[in-house]
């Protein structure tokens, strides 16, 4: 098959390249839709006032999670978390999920069960309610998706590309990196177990950002917290991928850039400590790991009073006029260009 045609590997075009190539073609025929593909939601028209978010995700067993060491209680969780997170991510409120299962038969009702116990503790963290999916047959392993829907009024939604200039602030909720140096501690013991089976690993040392990885939270908090404190942020997104990844899709959404100091980034000590064993810089950890579920925003400078008495606020640097430039200033004073995947590059 396709022995004549040309061939382009999709590696050379990464994941957000490919997005926007297959996605070029399509007219947009609904009035209704307010915003197509490049934010973290679709967002629709719902009435005078407000608008209906959707996202949806896809989880693969061997690529998103591995269940040697992954509970499946905890993955039902993660998966809402996930869907949920992008929502919020729009300033939104969550209010539905789906959820498709793909199942070969390696899994009993009883496995079944325990990852919808998951599902269902999220959907009461979250108040959200479980309205639909599909279920069928997989030959290749656990297969996940789901499904998010929620709505947000016009005055506060908050999109990737918005209302940002030089000089604002960066902020992100919570702290960073942990949900990373969790997934090492963790493909280590399994690595060790391989070896060793009669190994039995400690890993009460390790359990904040063992959580963190295998059952992260999403911050309907601080949407709650912005909410009563009159923010509405420029520009917003939730941290999947990492900081230096996602600053890269905002810096391009706005022509801007961003500075970040390194001093101010929030790491939680056994994430540092972990980082450090591993050999590991905790600030690269903190950049470029992903998974942490964080919400990252822009403010104007006035509220800089209000942002900065909150301890789960973070403002970790500003808003440049430098196009596409992301610099971090570190601890000694030094300046690295930030690069969008990867490690910071060359020292000027
Ligand atoms: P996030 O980082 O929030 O998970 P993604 O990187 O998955 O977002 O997706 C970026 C944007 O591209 C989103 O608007 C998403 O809806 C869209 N998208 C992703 N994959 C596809 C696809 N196969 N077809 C159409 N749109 C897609
Ligand atoms: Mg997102």
């Amino acid at each position: 098959m396709f022995e004549n045609a040309s061939r382009t590997e999709l590696t050379e075009m990464g994941e957000f390249g490919l997005i926007q190539h297959l996605a070029q073609h399509f007219e947009s025929f609904a009035d209704t839709t307010q915003l197509g593909i490049g934010d973290d939601c679709t967002v629709i028209q719902r009435d005078e006032h407000s608008f209906s978010l959707i996202s949806t995700e896809l989880y693969l067993e061997g690529v998103h999670f591995d269940l040697t060491f992954h509970p499946l209680k905890h993955l039902g969780y993660k998966l809402v978390t996930a869907g949920v997170s992008d929502i919020l991510a729009m300033n939104g409120k969550p209010e539905q999920v789906l959820i498709s299962i793909g199942l070969s038969n390696r899994f009993s009702l009883e496995a079944v069960e325990e990852l919808y116990a998951g599902v269902r503790l999220a959907c009461d963290k979250y108040k959200v309610d479980l309205v639909g999916g599909d279920t069928t047959t997989s030959r290749s392993g656990l297969v996940l998706n789901i499904t998010a829907v929620g709505s947000v009024s016009k005055s506060s939604i908050t999109y990737r590309k918005g209302n940002v200039k030089p000089n604002d602030l960066l902020v992100v909720t919570g702290d960073l990196g942990g949900a990373y140096m969790g997934l090492q501690v963790l493909e280590r013991e399994k690595r060790v177990f391989m070896e060793v089976p009669s190994m039995q690993p400690d890993l009460e040392q390790f359990d904040y950002i063992i959580g963190r990885q295998l059952r992260p939270e999403a911050r309907w908090d601080a949407v709650a917290l912005l909410q009563e404190l009159g923010v509405v942020p420029g520009v917003m997104m939730d941290i999947s991928d990492g900081v230096a990844s996602e600053i890269f899709h905002l810096a391009k959404a706005n022509s801007i850039g961003f500075d970040i100091f390194e001093e101010k980034l929030p790491i939680d000590p056994q994430t540092v400590e972990t980082a450090v064993s591993f050999d590991l810089n905790p600030s690269i950890v903190a950049l470029n790991g992903g998974e942490d579920y964080e919400l990252l925003f822009t403010v104007g400078q006035d509220q800089y009073e209000v942002i900065k008495n909150q301890p789960d606020f973070t403002i970790i640097g500003y808003v440049t006029d430098l196009v596409l430039k992301n610099q971090l200033i570190t601890k000694a004073g030094n300046t690295f260009d930030i690069k969008a995947q990867g490690w910071p590059e060359s020292q000027k």
